[in-house]
């Protein structure tokens, strides 16, 4: 039986000060995590030193939102898997439809950031997801099988089995727009034996895959309680202490 894996993705909102805030609100009710569930945030860089202070001996994790893929150098702007781990983090979101949307990520940039993640034993969630066009030209399953396979390229079985995958239909991030715990649930299937392909029924067994899309508390029961989805990699919801504990107490739905 596979744990409930949610994580909260704060995209770039939230100072300092708020952040350290709002991640005390957050620890404050971890009484309420269920057994099964393992709880993440993943503030904004600046904000991941002072929090991983805060989350020092509570059942919450720290993740950082991206990375490079290099150690150090001149690499304007960018962060190394070492800083981050210096800052506190065992996660790190990598290939987000953000980061390929507006910052022009490919499947070989994720692949070279998922490589070095591993080899720094930071914990990858590593995101794909079709657009809307895509779906509508019922091309979903080959758009995700092609990510998963250039994201997981050259990686042996043993790596894959760490990764955590994150199923986001681009159309349901940010829009409201939930994908139904059906349409989910198939892709998710999908995935799981897309690993199997690639790795071997094992590691496809065992592997997290998260569903990310507008989830809320007011979907997260059904949407949880499929039997390929594995957690939730959550934006808008996250940020409200009610919302993000209502989609984490539904993790424990059987
Ligand atoms: C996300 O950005 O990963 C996401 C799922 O956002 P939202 O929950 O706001 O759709």
């Amino acid at each position: 039986m596979r744990n409930k894996i949610i994580a909260g993705n704060w995209k770039m909102h939230k100072d300092v000060n708020e952040s350290v805030q709002f991640a005390k609100e957050i620890v404050a009710k971890q009484n309420n995590i269920p057994e099964n569930a393992t709880v993440i945030i993943c503030p904004v860089f600046t904000a991941l030193f002072p929090i991983s202070e805060v989350l020092k001996g509570t059942k919450i994790n720290l993740g950082a939102q991206n990375m490079y893929f290099e150690d150090q150098g001149a690499f304007t702007g960018e962060v190394s898997a070492n800083m981050l781990i210096s800052a506190g983090c065992k996660y790190v979101i990598l290939g987000h439809s953000e980061r390929r949307t507006y910052f022009g990520e490919t499947d070989e940039i994720i692949n070279k950031k998922v490589k070095k993640a591993l080899e720094k034993n930071l914990t990858p969630i590593l995101c794909i997801g079709e657009t809307l066009e895509e779906r509508e030209k019922e091309i979903t399953n080959q758009v995700v099988e092609k990510q998963v396979k250039g994201g997981l390229a050259n990686l042996s079985k043993d790596e894959i089995s760490k990764i955590i995958l994150a199923y986001e239909p681009v159309w349901a991030i940010g829009t409201g727009k939930t994908a139904t715990p059906g349409q989910a649930q198939d892709v998710h299937a999908f995935i799981r034996l897309a690993i199997e392909k690639i790795a071997d029924k094992k590691v496809a067994d065992s592997i997290i895959i998260q569903y990310g899309g507008s989830m809320k508390p007011e979907n997260a029961k059904e949407l949880l309680t499929q039997p390929d989805i594995d957690g939730g990699l959550i934006g808008g919801a996250c940020l409200k202490t009610d919302s993000f504990y209502g989609i984490i107490e539904a993790a424990k739905a059987k």
